[in-house]
C-alpha cells in the first residue's frame, strides 16, 4: 500500500454532510475519497432546505449551534457558488410560524428572536392563511436553500473541481480497527468486489444508517415524507412553518411541503397513502387554497436522528475516526457550522473557548457519559 493512499481521508456516506466535510478539507488542500453506497437516498435529496433554527423553535446548544451555522452560511454558499459555478437558490425569505392565540406564540422558545404578528400582519404575510391561526411570529433572519436541485449538486462539483475523488455505488460493510484505533474499511464495489481500504482517517457520516457501522452510536431513522406543489407566481413569498406543516416556495414558485416524522417506519422505503393524508390535511390546515394547486412530485427519505434529536460531533471511540451524524431536521441548516468544526478537529487548527464547548456539547457519548474532563481531539 502506497503510503499517499493511506494518508487520504475516506468520507464514509456522500450525503449532504459528508460533502460539506470533503469540500471544506479538500479547500485546504487534503486528499479527500467519498465512498457513497447511494446517492439518491441521502436525506440531503430529501429536505426541505429550510435554514430555520428560530421557526424550529430550538432551544440551549442547539439554538446557539444553529445560529453560528446560519451566521456562517451566506459566505459558506457564496465560496460554494463560486467553486461551482451553480447558483445554490439561497434566499433571505424569511420564516412565518402561525399560533392559535398569542399565549402559545409568546411561550415559544424562540419568541423573542421573531416580530410579533396579529391577526391582519398575519394574513398580510400570508395571504389565505386559515382562520383559525390568529397570530404568528415572523423570523426575518431565517431562510431557506434549494438543497434538492442545487446545493447538493453543487458541493459535488465544488468537491470534484478540488480533486476529491467520489466512489459510488461503493458500500462500506465494516470498519477496520485495532487497538481503539481506525486502519481502514472493507467495502463492497459496485461490481461486487470486497475490497479492503487501508486509511489512517475517516469521517463517520453515513445519515439514518450511521450505527451499522458503528453500533455504539444512538443513530435511528426517522421517515419523512413530502411532496411539492406548484403554486400560482408570487403566492407565498415566505415560508410557512405550521404544526406538523410546512410550506417553502422556491423561487421558480414549485412549493415544497413536509414532512411526516415517522419514527416507528425504521428503513421502510416507499409513500404510504396515510402519509400523504397527513401532508393534505396540513395544507388544508394552515392554507386551504394550496390543496387546488397541482402536485408535481411526491418523495421521502430518513432524518438521522439521535436521543437529544441534535448531531454527534468530533471524536469518536477510534483514533482517527471522526464523526459527523445525527443533525436530524436541521442537517442543511448545520452543514457550514458543521464542516468548519470538523475541519478544524481533523487538521488540528486551534479552536476557540466557545468552540471547544460545542465540541464537548455534541460529543457522541454524551448520553452514557460525564461530560467533565471531556477531551475533544483526536490526536
Ligand atoms: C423529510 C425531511 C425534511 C428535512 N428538512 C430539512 C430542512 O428543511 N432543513 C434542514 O436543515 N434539514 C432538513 N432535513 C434534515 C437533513 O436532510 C439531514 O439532517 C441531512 O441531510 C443529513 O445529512 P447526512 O449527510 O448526515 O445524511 P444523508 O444526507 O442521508 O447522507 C448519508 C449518505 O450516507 C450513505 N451511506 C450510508 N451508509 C453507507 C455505507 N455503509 N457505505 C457507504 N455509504 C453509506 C447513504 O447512501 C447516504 O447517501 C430534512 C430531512 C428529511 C428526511
Amino acid at each position: 500500500m502506497a503510503e499517499s493512499a493511506k494518508e487520504t481521508l475516506l468520507i464514509l456516506g456522500g450525503g449532504l454532510i459528508g460533502l460539506s466535510i470533503a469540500y471544506e478539507l479538500a479547500e485546504q488542500g487534503l486528499k479527500v475519497e467519498v465512498l457513497s453506497r447511494q446517492r439518491s437516498e441521502a436525506a440531503g435529496f430529501v429536505a426541505a432546505g429550510m435554514l430555520a433554527p428560530h421557526a424550529e423553535g430550538l432551544t440551549e446548544n442547539l439554538l446557539t449551534l444553529g445560529q453560528l451555522s446560519l451566521s456562517r452560511i451566506p459566505t459558506w454558499v457564496n465560496k460554494i457558488q463560486s467553486h461551482s459555478g451553480i447558483n445554490c437558490g439561497l434566499r433571505h425569505c424569511g420564516i412565518v410560524v402561525p399560533f392559535l392565540n398569542t399565549s402559545t406564540r409568546d411561550s415559544y422558545p424562540t419568541a423573542p428572536f421573531g416580530q410579533k404578528l396579529n391577526r391582519i400582519q398575519l394574513e398580510k404575510e400570508i395571504p389565505g392563511i386559515a382562520p383559525q391561526w390568529q397570530c404568528g411570529l415572523l423570523f426575518e433572519q431565517d431562510g431557506q436553500i434549494d438543497n434538492r436541485r442545487r446545493l447538493m449538486r453543487a458541493l459535488e462539483k465544488a468537491c470534484v473541481g478540488l480533486g476529491v475523488q467520489f466512489q459510488e455505488g461503493v458500500e462500506v460493510l465494516e470498519l477496520i480497527h485495532s487497538s481503539k484505533k481506525f486502519q481502514g474499511v472493507i467495502i463492497r464495489t459496485a461490481q461486487g468486489e470486497i475490497k479492503e481500504l487501508e486509511r489512517k482517517q475517516a469521517v463517520l457520516c453515513s445519515g439514518a444508517w450511521s450505527n451499522t457501522l458503528l453500533q455504539e452510536l444512538p443513530i435511528f431513522p426517522v421517515k419523512g415524507q413530502m411532496l411539492s406543489l406548484q403554486g400560482p407566481k408570487d403566492a407565498l413569498q415566505r415560508v410557512v412553518f405550521g404544526p406538523g406543516t410546512y410550506l417553502v416556495p422556491r423561487e421558480d414558485g414549485l412549493i415544497i411541503v413536509g414532512a411526516t416524522s415517522e419514527q416507528n417506519a425504521g428503513f421502510t422505503e416507499g409513500l404510504t397513502p396515510l402519509g400523504q393524508r397527513q401532508l393534505q390535511n396540513g395544507i388544508n390546515d394552515l392554507l386551504p387554497i394550496a390543496n387546488q394547486w397541482p402536485p408535481m412530485e411526491r418523495w421521502w427519505g430518513f432524518r438521522p436522528c439521535s436521543p437529544d434529536e441534535a448531531p454527534l460531533l468530533g471524536i469518536s471511540s477510534l483514533k482517527g475516526l471522526w464523526l459527523a451524524t445525527g443533525h436530524h431536521r436541521n442537517g442543511v441548516l448545520l452543514a457550514a457550522i458543521t464542516a468548519e468544526l470538523m475541519k478544524k478537529c481533523i487538521l488540528n487548527q486551534p479552536i476557540s473557548n466557545s468552540e471547544n464547548q460545542i465540541l464537548i456539547a455534541f460529543q457522541w457519548n454524551r448520553f452514557t457519559k460525564s461530560k467533565k474532563n471531556a477531551k475533544v481531539m483526536n490526536e
